[in-house]
Parts: C-alpha cells; sequence; structure tokens
C-alpha cells in the first residue's frame, strides 16, 4: 500500500495500432514503456516532488521512448520533418508553458517547463523555441534523432494517400499519436503535461491541441488535470480539457462523467476521436479513449498500476 496519497496517470496516444498488427511482442514493447513512464513519475512523486516534476519526468520518459509519437519517434510533416510541440501547467499556481513546432529540442516538455519558468511568455513556437533552448542550455538534437523507420513507413503511406497512389484505409496509428500525463501529489496538488510530434503529412507550422492551455492540457488545483490525445483541430474548438474543469467545477459534475461527456458528445459531435486521462482532487483517475485503442496507464493511490492499450487493462502491485 502505497502512504503518499500520490497519484498518476498517463497515456502514449489514442493513435494506438490495431491489436492484430501490434503482435505480441509490440504489445509487450508498449505496456514496457508504459510502466517505465509510470514508474520515471512515481519515483519522483514517491519521493515528495510536486505534481509538476512527477508529469514533467513521466513525459520525459514517454519522449525518449521511440514507440511513441512524441520527441524520439515523432511523426514527419508534409515536407520530411518533425516538428513538435508540448505544454505543461501547474495546477497550484496556474503557471503554464508551451513550445510549439520546435525542429530541435530534444525533451519538448523540458522547455515547456523553462517557458513557463524563465520567461515572461507561455507559448514560444519555431525558431524562437529553438533559439531559447540554446540560449538556455536547453538538450538539442539534430532531426535524425528523433527518426525512427515506422514513421517513415506511415510518412510514406499518408503521402501515397495525398498523391493519390493509395486509397486503403488509414489507421490512427498512422495518423496521429501524443502522450501525456496527469498527476495529483502528497499534498494534493495537480499538474498536467503533454507532448507531441502532431499528425504525419500536417502542414510546415501546423499546430494541434498539444501546447494549447485548455485544449490538449490544463490543471486546476481543486478540480482536476487534464492530458488530452486525438484530432487536435477539435479538441481546440471544444477547449477540451477546460471543458472537463469547467463541467466539474460549474456543473459540479464527477471526473469521469465530464470527460465522457467531452469526449463522447462534445468532440464527437464534431467529427473528432481521441481520448485523455485525467485525474481530480479526490485522487480519482479516469482515462477515457473513443479510438480503437490508446496508450494508457496509471498508479492509483492504493500503490496499484495498471497499464493497457485496448479494453483490458493489466494491474499490479508498485
Ligand atoms: N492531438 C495531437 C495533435 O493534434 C495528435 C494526437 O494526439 O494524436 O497534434
Amino acid at each position: 500500500m502505497s502512504d503518499t496519497g500520490a497519484v498518476i496517470a498517463i497515456h502514449g496516444g489514442a493513435g494506438a495500432i490495431q491489436r492484430e498488427k501490434l503482435g505480441p511482442d509490440g504489445y509487450e514493447a508498449a505496456l514496457a514503456g508504459l510502466r517505465e513512464a509510470l514508474l520515471a513519475g512515481w519515483a519522483r512523486l514517491s519521493a515528495g516532488a510536486s505534481a509538476l516534476d512527477g508529469v514533467e519526468a513521466a513525459v520525459m520518459s514517454l519522449e525518449d521512448n521511440p514507440l511513441f509519437n512524441a520527441g524520439r519517434g515523432a511523426c514527419f510533416n508534409a515536407d520530411g520533418i518533425h516538428e513538435l510541440d508540448a505544454s505543461i501547467m501547474d495546477g497550484k499556481t496556474l503557471a503554464a508553458g508551451a513550445i510549439a513546432a520546435s525542429r530541435t529540442i530534444r525533451n519538448p516538455v523540458v522547455a515547456a517547463r523553462a517557458v513557463m519558468e524563465r520567461t515572461g511568455h507561455l507559448l514560444l513556437s519555431g525558431d524562437g523555441a529553438d533559439a531559447f533552448a540554446t540560449a538556455e542550455g536547453i538538450a538539442q538534437e539534430p532531426q535524425s534523432y528523433f527518426h525512427t523507420e515506422r514513421q517513415q513507413r506511415n510518412l510514406a503511406k499518408a503521402r501515397a494517400r495525398h498523391l493519390g497512389e493509395d486509397s486503403g484505409p488509414v489507421s490512427d496509428a498512422e495518423r496521429h499519436g501524443t502522450v501525456g500525463a496527469v498527476a495529483r501529489d502528497r499534498h494534493g496538488n495537480l499538474a498536467a503535461a503533454t507532448s507531441t510530434g502532431g499528425m504525419t503529412y500536417k502542414r510546415p507550422g501546423r499546430v494541434g491541441d498539444t501546447p494549447i492551455i485548455g485544449a490538449g492540457t490544463y490543471a486546476r488545483n481543486g478540480v482536476c488535470a487534464v492530458s488530452c490525445t486525438g484530432s487536435g483541430e477539435v479538441f481546440i474548438r471544444v477547449c477540451a480539457s477546460h471543458e472537463i474543469a469547467a463541467r466539474i467545477a460549474y456543473r459540479g459534475d464527477g471526473l469521469d462523467a465530464a470527460a465522457r461527456a467531452v469526449l463522447f458528445e462534445e468532440i464527437d459531435a464534431l467529427g473528432g476521436n481521441g481520448g485523455l486521462v485525467a485525474v481530480d482532487a479526490a485522487g480519482m483517475v479516469s482515462m477515457p479513449y473513443s479510438s480503437a485503442g490508446m496508450y494508457r496507464g496509471a498508479i492509483d493511490a492504493n500503490g496499484m498500476m495498471h497499464v493497457g492499450i485496448y479494453e483490458e487493462l493489466v494491474s499490479e502491485p508498485v
């Protein structure tokens, strides 16, 4: 049993590959990546660190894992370039930071936190974000660092579809993905962070919901912390993560009811899909998704770790 009261939940994106294509090895590798990220966040939280530290550590672990569409392993845009978005929010102070369309930052969530803590700004984009990283000594990499064969194949497929050479179905896994984390620390503070390569074959300069506070990421002490994944443009139009907090704060909805209403009613009504992870002030976790699957996991207040991609979750004590 945990005695910290800390809780963390993560996602590795709603762009989950179909079960038949993933295979047993792919399934186990994805679950291992989720466990590693949960434990990276949990190690901080159980040592008394802040929710902010917990979500940053978990997202860094997912960014470093080439299986997920963020940091290393990010998708390509239409020019064959990786452009990375990330954000982080502290529910205690409502401070937030974000970067968009970075081409060099190794761990975009680290840069997002630095924007929050070291500038008077909230969101830096493009060359300005990369120059900020250089000035602050934040680790940067050449584009080749972010490349993976899997994303190269996804780009080739998307390009062929665009040119009318391929009219086959395109899966969520080929199109997009994101990583994110939400946490409640032992003092009851909430935080959320999200990071992504965005959508495969997106236009250069396209920015989705991930670095938009109130869309892909939101945290407010006493209410909830939310990190989203899915059709970014729709999540922005719905102000999805803030909408969940608003339903809880103003309507008195429970966390799961609020999260499901936003996903299955509001997002769905606009033709979007995806998922999210959320934690509330009481440490309840919600991880709904409307896609075929969602890489996700949580360590609850009882010290039980749960990970899964499809309907079933594998649970074990930490
Ligand atoms: N929401 C992300 C974006 O639109 C993509 C995803 O989560 O799959 O950039």
